[in-house]
């Protein structure tokens, strides 16, 4: 192998993949993690019929096996589907609960004369790190007409926020902001997220403007909250 002539690449130095390869390498490792953690029992859209195949009862398609299901669920028509939906539902009747969504994230909400769109389409999947065992969330969201920027993440204690009074001390929330989209909050255990995991990351796939925000709980406290709650943005009543 001629090494000198390899383009882009010096004596000595390793070569340096192009951004849409390493795209492509995330894309693949994300469809494996979300084959590996999906599960289907969750997803509201989900049914398998009496003759064995799956269909999509957001989209009304069918399909082989679960397999071809799941890459539908992340392919264009769908998404747009789960954003289509979620604009409906923001138009029947939401602005109340909207409204207080948007008070999760003064700082960035205040802006007012900006025009809001709705609320971006979202699935919330629980994954587990096969070597530690630790527990977490991959949250994908849909971003179609995002303007430029990069949606920031940010957490928030049950203090900090003053939509939900009396404060709970074991929840907290992920809020996403992305103009010109409205801010979402999703209520999480209130759990240390375990920040030095490789897992948690935030990603944005520029071709699919989907969003995604994979993140592992610290593992000490597991065993306290069997289940994990707020997989949507309200979480259970008391
Ligand atoms: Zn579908």
């Amino acid at each position: 192998m001629d090494y000198q002539n390899r383009a882009g690449s010096k004596f000595g130095g390793g070569g340096v993949a192009s951004s849409s390869a390493t795209n492509a390498d995330r894309r693949e490792r994300l469809r494996k993690l979300a084959l590996e953690t999906i599960d289907l029992d969750k997803d509201p859209y989900f049914f398998k019929n009496h003759v064995g195949s799956f269909e999509c009862k957001l989209c009304l398609t069918v399909h082989q096996n679960d397999g071809s299901y799941l890459a539908h669920t992340q392919g264009r028509k769908h998404q747009t589907n789960l954003a289509r939906r979620a604009a409906k539902e923001e138009k029947e009747g939401k602005a109340r609960e909207a409204q207080t969504q948007g008070a999760l994230m003064p700082g960035v909400q205040v802006r007012r004369n900006l025009i809001k769109i709705g609320r971006p389409g979202y699935k919330v999947t629980k994954i587990r790190d096969p070597q530690t065992r630790q527990n977490g969330l991959l949250f994908q969201l849909n971003f179609p007409d995002l303007h430029g920027t990069k949606p920031r993440i940010r957490f928030m204690n049950a203090f900090e926020q003053h939509v939900e009074e009396p404060p709970d001390k074991d929840y907290q929330y992920l809020v996403v902001a992305a103009e010109p989209y409205e801010s979402i909050a999703f209520k999480i255990q209130s759990r240390e997220i375990d920040r030095a995991n490789p897992n948690y990351y935030t990603w944005l796939d520029e071709d699919s403007k989907e969003f995604y925000i994979s993140l592992l709980f610290k593992t000490e406290r597991d065993e306290r909250y069997g289940n994990v709650p707020g997989l949507a943005p309200s979480g259970p009543r008391r």
